[in-house]
């Protein structure tokens, strides 16, 4: 087994306790992993504070330059970063619609390369004989960072790079799941960056409530559930940090009676089943008119019969579930509906043997109140719901506390796109879902988040306003 090390103002460092690293495929120990305590968080926001004056005055064009070099470190370490990532997390590299590791990897350094790029002109307010007024974006400080097991890599990428573009320090704390492609990247990372600069530490969500509640980090970025979300935006007040939360999605999409079933079947399918259906802006509830709604529910069904469950590392197109837990909550939720006399279209069934392995499942004829639809499954089973109305479709639709996604589905793009404006969150797409990239903001609206990632929005975020007012005369 590899000796894995947290990174603390440069240095390796391992710790007496450590926590076990499972393979989800087969429920084996693959690595030990170290458990940092309140000392670390310490040692790690010190040296993070102690990097930030040298690293905030760096040049932006240098900044910018090094964020290109993580991109291109990055890539040279592909295939074992890709390899790393199955190991941990489940996904094969290709994948169902190229969603395994090996998209994770090229988004990795397509979104560094993408935030190396963006830029935060000073803006002229005024410039007139009484006064020039100008707009400056100035660096935070510290800023905490806290990832989940879905994406851990590229979600830990779009974390810190727009932190350390901008002119920030960072901590890390990768998810307990999944917590070794972000040390092996952030290895690579260090020798690209003085020390200090990028700090990452190891452990549970005591680790992670230690970061939120710190007073010497400045912002907290965060990704994962809504619960937990709310706790570290409670105890981010402490010192009033800013907060970005990408919380959980329960997405809804709407198909309108003249969808081109054939054509967009596979779309719906591949977009509900990312990364294992494991994605928080997967669509989660399908609203199909009932003039084609045996339609799509048999075009999903022969999809989802024609797809490969297995170990990552094998030649499959989906891998297992991340997590015992998780397992469990799809397992409990696809029960529920099974007893409340939702029509099972394909998988539901659990097969022995090692692994958290659940096969693909299309549920029809399900009621809205049943949780697998209220709640977010967050693994691969997609309810189809009927609807006759429009406007009935589209109030069920925005019936829920979260507000990730959404999407309709038309070949009237005009009136798609109409409906589409009215959902109630962060994201709305015609014809498509979930379709994200690095210059279009991303967050969620109600309980699914605050704040956006992603392009010069996103990279804001990561700053204060310093208004500088010069009179004249
Ligand atoms: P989680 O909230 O349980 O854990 C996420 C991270 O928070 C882990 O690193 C964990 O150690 C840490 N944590 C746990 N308790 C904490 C506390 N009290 N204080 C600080 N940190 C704490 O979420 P998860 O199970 O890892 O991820 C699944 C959920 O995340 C889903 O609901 C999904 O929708 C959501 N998610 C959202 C997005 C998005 O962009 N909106 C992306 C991925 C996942």
């Amino acid at each position: 087994m590899t000796d894995y090390k947290m990174i603390i103002d440069g240095k390796g460092v391992s710790t007496d306790e450590t926590f076990p690293v499972l393979n989800p495929a087969t429920e084996e120990v693959v690595a030990q992993c170290p458990k940092a305590n309140e000392e670390h968080v310490n040692l790690a926001v010190a040296a993070a504070r102690r990097a930030f004056p040298a690293w905030s005055a760096t040049a932006d064009s240098e900044r910018s330059r090094v964020v290109h070099a993580i991109a291109d470190a990055l890539e040279a370490h592909s295939e074992e970063l890709v390899k790393l990532l199955t190991l941990e997390q489940g996904k094969p590299a290709g994948g169902f619609a190229g969603l395994g590791g090996g998209f994770e990897m090229g988004g990795t350094v397509a979104w560094c390369h993408a935030t190396a790029d963006l830029e935060l002109p000073v803006e002229v307010i005024q410039d007139n004989d009484e006064a020039r007024i100008e707009v400056h974006r100035k660096p935070l400080g510290v800023v905490g960072s806290i990832t989940p097991w879905n994406f851990p890599l590229l979600i830990a990428i779009w974390h810190t790079m727009p932190a350390l573009r901008s002119g920030n320090t960072v901590v890390i704390k990768p998810s307990e799941f999944t917590p070794l492609t972000t040390l092996r990247a952030a290895e690579i990372i260090n020798e690209l960056l003085p020390p200090g600069v990028f700090n990452i530490i190891t452990g549970d969500g005591s680790l992670g409530a230690a970061i939120s509640s710190h007073p010497d980090i400045n912002k907290m970025v965060f990704t994962g559930s809504t619960p937990t979300g709310k706790k570290i935006m409670q105890s981010a007040a402490v010192n009033l940090k800013r907060v970005t939360l990408e919380l959980g999605g329960n997405d809804a999409a709407i198909v309108l009676p003249d969808t081109d079933v054939e054509a967009m079947a596979p779309k719906i399918f591949a977009t509900a089943m990312m990364n294992n259906g494991q994605t928080c802006a997967a669509l989660k509830r399908l609203y199909v008119h009932e003039d084609i709604y045996e339609d799509m529910c048999q075009a999903l069904a022969a999809i989802a019969s024609s797809v490969t469950t297995g170990d990552g590392s094998g030649d499959v197109d989906f891998g297992p579930i991340q997590n015992k837990a998780q397992f469990d909550r799809v397992c409990e939720l696809a029960e529920e509906a099974k007893a409340s006399g939702a029509r099972f279209l394909t998988g539901g069934e659990v097969s022995d043997g090692p692994g958290y392995f659940y096969p693909v499942t299309i549920v029809a004829d399900i009621a809205d109140d049943t949780r697998l639809v209220s709640e977010e499954p967050f693994g691969p089973i997609l309810p189809i719901l009927k609807f006759s109305d429009v406007e009935d479709a589209l109030r069920r639709a925005n019936d829920s506390n979260n507000g990730l996604g959404g999407s309709v589905w038309s070949s009237d793009v005009q009136v798609a796109t109409e409906l589409a404006s009215r959902l109630e969150c962060g994201t709305a797409w015609v014809n498509s879902h979930a379709m994200i990239q690095p210059d279009a903001p991303f967050g969620g609206v109600k309980e699914s988040g605050i704040g956006v990632e992603f392009g010069r929005y996103g990279l804001e975020e990561y700053t204060s306003i310093q208004t500088l007012n010069i009179a004249r005369g």
